[in-house]
């Protein structure tokens, strides 16, 4: 995966310049011209980058769904699960709201929107953030089959809790049940295991396409934007997570990130936690030893709500708006900042571009113009890549600091460097 992700982006920062802004390679064959761009960009590398991002996603809600009811039922006692759910939520909202302020404080450090002269050519219209009791109403399913099709994830994590519940009260009736579904987990575990055999192509096809198009004119004013965000993505993901797993477990930060790599790349290559989850569970279930009876409940729960790397584009990108447009915070906008940033990432599933939607609600409660965002959107792909990054590690982070205090680990696979790595 990794010499398919390094290849990808040599091959696609090549064709980028022998192909700039969209133009095309044309090899003249003599009985018919050979277009670089249609067949080998646009064709090869989308098609099969697009299917194998497809074919990631179909695996979500089965997975999430039965392995969540596995896990539920293999609980025994499943009046822990409030326990184990206050933990998870607790350490996801005081992550995103310690990444947003170390964001805010250094972009204030540094400025990056000091001087810049910059005018918005694209509109953007906000949404309004919602109110804390939408959320919670909404994350109840009226119908479980609509959050299946529109892969709702904190609808189906709720009605597969309460199905889970509803089989382990259920007596013989439910053993039978919860066998069949062990066995399905197995079968879809399965799955998951097949694709990763290709995942090497897809991530390979993915980042050439997506270097090919990359236009570096974008940069610009925005390039002291970009490296406060990159530089803040980095020290929370290696730094600030090392810390506080080290403080709340006692587990070696050099291992966990290590054995992240995985999810990383595959976070890096989709820009989509929730795409990345079939990968972020087999890594802490299979290398880092955490039980499925926790991942299966934190790491979709962490897909939705837990998006550190998010919230520290949002900290950089409002302090930047702010001072383009001349603007100044006071202390109670950077507090209003910071809450809704972190009530926004609740409610929004973690795909591509969406931090974008949230910024918009975050702007917009501290009265800067949305149109901001036109300012950043330029360079927001490359950013959006890095910071699934961080939200993928910052869900297996926590992962592991819950699974450890519930005793539900493994240390032998943990400390095992080669476990989970075979792909059979
Ligand atoms: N793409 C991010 C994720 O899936 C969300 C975002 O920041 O846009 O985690």
């Amino acid at each position: 995966i990794v010499i398919g992700m390094i290849a990808g982006i040599l091959v696609g920062a090549g064709l980028q310049q022998l192909m700039p802004n969209g133009s095309d390679f044309i090899i003249p064959l003599g009985f018919f011209d050979f277009s670089t761009r249609s067949f080998v960009v646009d064709g090869v590398f989308e098609v099969v980058g697009q299917i194998f991002v497809a074919s990631l996603k179909m695996l979500v809600v089965p997975l999430v769904f039965v392995s969540l009811i596995c896990g539920t039922t293999s609980l025994k006692d499943t009046s822990k699960l409030g326990r184990i759910g206050g933990k998870a939520i607790a350490l996801y909202l005081v992550t995103t709201a310690i990444a947003i302020s170390f964001a805010m404080g250094l972009a204030f450090l540094i400025n990056p929107g000091e001087g810049v002269n910059m005018t918005t050519s694209t509109s953007f219209t906000g949404r309004e953030a919602p109110s804390l009791a939408q959320v919670f109403i909404q994350m109840f399913p009226s119908n479980p089959f609509a959050a299946f099709a529109q892969g709702n994830m904190l609808q189906v994590i709720i009605f597969a809790l309460l199905f889970g519940i509803a089989i382990a009260l259920s007596g013989k009736a439910g053993e039978r049940i919860s066998s069949l579904f062990d066995d399905l987990n197995e079968v879809v575990m399965r799955l998951v295991t097949i694709l990763m055999n290709i995942a090497p192509y897809g991530v390979f096809c993915l980042l050439a396409k997506l270097f090919t198009d990359l236009s570096l004119s974008a940069f610009g004013n925005l390039i002291s934007y970009f490296f406060v965000v990159f530089f803040a993505l980095i020290i929370h993901g290696t730094v600030t997570y090392s810390v506080i797993l080290k403080l709340l477990s006692g587990l070696n930060p050099l291992i966990f990130l290590k054995k992240m790599r995985d999810a990383i790349l595959f976070g890096f290559s989709t820009s989509s936690s929730n795409a990345t989850i079939p990968v972020t569970m087999e890594t802490v279930t299979k290398k880092m030893g955490v039980k499925n009876s926790i991942a299966s409940f934190t790491v979709p729960l962490g897909a939705t709500i837990n998006m550190d790397g998010t919230a520290i584009m949002q900290g950089v990108a409002t302090v930047f708006i702010a001072q383009v447009f001349n603007v100044d915070l006071s202390l109670s906008d950077m507090l209003m900042v910071i809450l809704t940033a972190t009530l926004a990432s609740i409610g929004t599933a973690g795909v591509p571009g969406v931090g974008l939607i949230m910024l918009a609600m975050v702007l917009d409660q501290v009265g800067l113009p949305v149109e901001g965002i036109g300012l950043i959107i330029g360079v927001d792909r490359l950013l959006d890549m890095t910071r699934t990054s961080v939200n993928v590690t910052g869900d297996s982070m926590v992962t592991l600091i819950v699974g450890k205090s519930e005793k539900q680990f493994d240390q032998t696979i943990f400390d095992n460097p080669d476990a989970g790595k075979k792909i059979e």
